[in-house]
C-alpha cells in the first residue's frame, strides 16, 4: 500500500487544484426522508474530479453514523443504537472510507485525501484511540466534524474531547469544522468554535462555509495564525444572502460584497483574506435539500440547489494567480503546515 509520506511527496511535487471539502459514504437518514444528497462512492468522487479538472479532493464521510438509532435520528433524537458493530460514533464509516480508497481503489489514492469524521461530544477517548489505530493502518490526512447536526458542543474539545485534538497535534492532522450563525444552533456557533481554535495553537483548523459570511468571525479567524476558512457550498450561501436568510450573518454583520454574482463575491473574499481562504465545493452538498432540528426541537427545512459544474466554473472566472492561491497554495499550508511549498 502507498504510504502517507509517498502521497505527500507526490502532492507537493505535482501541485494542482484542490477541493478541500467533500464527502464520501452514505446517509440513510437522508435516503429514507427524501432528502438530498445521500451518497457518494470513492469511484464517483474521483471521476467527478477528473471530469471537472480538480487534481485533489479532500473527502470525509457523510454525517450520519451507525452509532445512532436511525429512525429517532430522522426525528432529531440522538439515541445510541446499541449496535456492537459501531460502539462509538464513526467507527464503521471512517474505516469503510479508508478501506474503499486504499484497498478497492488504490489508483485514486493520490487524488483523494481522506479525513476522518468525529463527534466531539460522545465517547471521545474511544474515538481518538480508534483513529490512532486507523492512522497506523492507512494514510490519513485530517479530521472533520459537523456539530450542528450532531447536537454536540465544539467546546467539549477543550474538556472531554481533548484526546481528539491531542491526536491531531501528535499526528499533525488539520481539523475541519462546520460553522453556524443560525439562532437556535449553539452547537456550530462560529464564535464558540473560534475559542477552541484560539486555545489550541498547536493544531491547524479550517472554518467551513466562509463563516456564514460573518465579518467579525472572518476577521477573528484571519487574526489567528492556525485558522483557515473554506468557501464550501458557496453558491447556495450566496442565494441565502440574497434573501437575508438567518442561516447566514444578518446584513449589518455580513462581509459586504455583491452576492448576486458568485464570482464577484468569491474574488472579494479571496482579496480580503489572501492567506487564509481555501477553495472547496462541499460536493455533493452544494445541493442541500434536507431538514435539521434547532435547540427548541423545531424542524428546519432547506431546499437549495447548485451543481458542481457551476461551483468550478465560477472559480475559473477568477485570475489565475488567485485560483492558485486559494485552490492550491493556501490548501497545501492547511494540509501540511508551513513546510508545504506549492
Ligand atoms: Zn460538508
Amino acid at each position: 500500500m502507498v504510504t502517507r509520506a509517498e502521497i505527500v511527496r507526490h502532492v507537493l511535487a505535482h501541485p494542482g487544484l484542490m477541493d478541500v471539502h467533500s464527502h464520501i459514504g452514505m446517509d440513510p437518514s437522508h435516503l429514507f426522508t427524501n432528502a438530498y444528497p445521500y451518497c457518494m462512492s470513492v469511484e464517483d468522487q474521483a471521476l467527478r474530479g477528473q471530469l471537472l479538472g480538480i487534481d485533489y479532493t479532500v473527502s470525509f464521510p457523510f454525517l450520519y453514523t451507525r452509532y445512532f438509532a436511525l429512525l429517532p435520528f430522522t426525528r432529531g433524537q440522538y439515541e445510541c443504537a446499541n449496535d456492537a458493530g459501531c460502539p462509538f460514533p464513526y467507527k464503521v464509516e471512517n474505516e469503510r472510507l479508508l478501506q474503499e480508497l486504499y484497498e478497492v481503489f488504490p489508483r485514486y489514492a493520490q487524488r483523494i485525501l481522506p479525513f476522518a469524521f468525529f463527534d466531539p461530544g460522545r465517547l471521545q477517548a474511544e474515538q481518538a484511540a480508534w483513529l490512532a489505530e486507523l492512522a497506523q493502518r492507512y494514510p490519513l490526512f485530517g479530521l472533520k466534524t459537523a456539530t450542528s447536526y450532531l447536537h454536540s458542543y465544539l467546546g467539549d474539545l477543550l474538556g472531554p474531547g481533548k484526546p481528539l485534538l491531542d491526536l491531531a497535534a501528535k499526528l499533525d492532522l488539520p481539523v475541519m469544522l462546520h460553522t453556524a450563525v443560525l439562532p437556535g444552533d449553539p452547537w456550530g456557533d462560529v464564535f464558540a468554535l473560534l475559542q477552541v481554535v484560539r486555545a489550541r495553537p498547536d493544531v491547524r483548523f479550517c472554518l467551513a462555509h466562509t463563516c456564514r459570511f460573518s465579518l467579525r468571525a472572518l476577521d477573528a479567524a484571519a487574526a489567528l495564525p492556525n485558522a483557515f476558512v473554506d468557501v464550501s457550498a458557496f453558491n447556495i450561501h450566496c442565494q441565502l444572502a440574497q434573501t437575508d436568510h438567518p442561516a447566514i450573518a444578518a446584513p449589518a454583520e455580513r462581509f459586504a460584497t455583491d452576492y448576486a454574482s458568485h464570482a464577484v463575491a468569491l474574488a472579494a473574499f479571496a482579496d480580503a483574506y489572501p492567506e487564509r481562504l481555501l477553495w472547496a465545493s462541499d460536493t455533493p452538498y452544494h445541493y442541500f435539500m434536507s431538514q435539521f432540528f434547532n435547540d427548541q426541537g423545531e424542524r428546519v427545512t432547506m431546499h437549495l440547489a447548485c451543481d458542481y459544474e457551476t461551483e468550478v466554473a465560477e472559480l475559473r472566472k477568477l485570475p489565475a494567480a488567485t485560483i492558485r492561491r486559494i485552490g492550491t497554495e493556501n490548501s497545501l499550508r492547511f494540509l501540511f503546515g508551513h513546510g508545504a511549498r506549492a
